[in-house]
């Protein structure tokens, strides 16, 4: 079995990125600079935030953190997307999620330059990635590509399954997977909540793309031998055992799984550090146009 360290992979992306900001402030450039929107204080937010825009300051960006309480208006939102979608100093936007209920989503999503959108989350984007044209992907598959890549994990001719069809992992995993690239060529098949037999069908995967939200659902008679594993599931439980009082659980029982894969992604230091990774390389790209 090999882990994939996402941790490990994520820093090498990050030094990387490093010395090519190093060498566009030395050729008289500019700091890439990224504005993170976050409304109200859900710890599992803030705690993302926090991580990206240490992350910025990791490897030279500029950041800019705007917070707003709860009740903030959809029009007030709006307006602050506005305002630096019209910064020509700010290169890339990132709203965290999820938002309060009286906000729409999809619509501060919309209203997002496409061209600051490293996120990757806005339909034009989407669209792009699907005919497999240059822009910027949605990070938490980006990361996944990026970490099969390093670790040359054949996926050519391969089975796929996806469990989970949200917006943001499961349904752009499966249109990059099926793509002609590599990685990519793979045969895909997109579960979710409605199919039937899911056994049946995670035991044909080579691999196997987890992305539900539910803590060590995939287990071993789940699993064919050799199989490959990305965990993409986050759930914080109790702990006894952790000075915080909780601990990380991914959506599979790494300690039993992990015996019979080739490759598997640990929870956490798995698809976490690269999604935060592959953010700062979109914001270098955009910065670069
Ligand atoms: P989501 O919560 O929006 O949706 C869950 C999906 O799982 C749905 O499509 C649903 O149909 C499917 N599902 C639910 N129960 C199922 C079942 N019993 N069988 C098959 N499918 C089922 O998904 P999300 O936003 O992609 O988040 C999934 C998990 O990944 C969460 O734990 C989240 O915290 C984590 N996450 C991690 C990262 C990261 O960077 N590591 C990024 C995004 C999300």
């Amino acid at each position: 079995m090999i882990l994939l360290d996402g941790k490990k992979t994520a820093n090498d992306i990050k030094e990387e990125i490093a010395v090519e900001v190093a060498s566009l402030i030395s050729a008289g450039g500019k700091k890439p600079h990224l504005a993170a929107i976050l409304v109200g204080s859900d710890g599992a937010s803030e705690t993302y935030v926090n991580a990206k825009v240490k992350a910025c300051n990791k490897v030279g960006f500029q950041s800019t953190l705007v917070r707003f309480t709860n009740d903030v208006t959809e029009e007030e939102l709006l307006a602050e997307v506005e305002k630096i979608n019209n910064n020509s100093d700010i290169d890339g936007l990132i709203v965290q999620l999820p938002l309060p209920k009286h906000i729409d989503e999809m619509k501060v999503t919309e209203t997002i330059l496409p061209s600051k959108d490293v996120d990757g989350f806005h339909p034009a984007n989407i669209g792009r990635m699907a005919l497999n044209l240059p822009t910027f992907l949605p990070a938490t598959p980006a990361g996944i590509l990026e970490l099969l890549k390093r670790y040359e994990v054949e996926t050519s001719g391969k089975h796929c399954v996806v469990i989970g069809r949200s917006h943001i992992v499961g349904s752009p995993m499966s249109i990059l997977m099926a793509r002609n690239s590599n990685p990519g060529n793979c045969t895909v098949t997109l579960t979710h909540s409605r199919t039937n037999n899911l056994k049946e069908i995670t035991k044909t995967a080579d691999i196997l793309i987890v992305a539900l939200g539910k803590a060590e659902f995939v287990t071993t008679d789940m699993v064919k031998k050799e199989v490959c594993i990305i965990d993409v599931g986050i759930t914080r439980v109790k702990s006894d055992k952790t000075k915080s009082g909780w601990k990380l659980l991914g959506d599979v029982d790494f300690e039993k799984v992990k015996e019979k894969s080739s490759f598997i992604t640990p929870v956490p230091g798995g698809v976490g550090p690269m999604t935060i990774a592959m953010l700062l390389k979109n914001t270098l790209v955009s910065a670069k146009k």
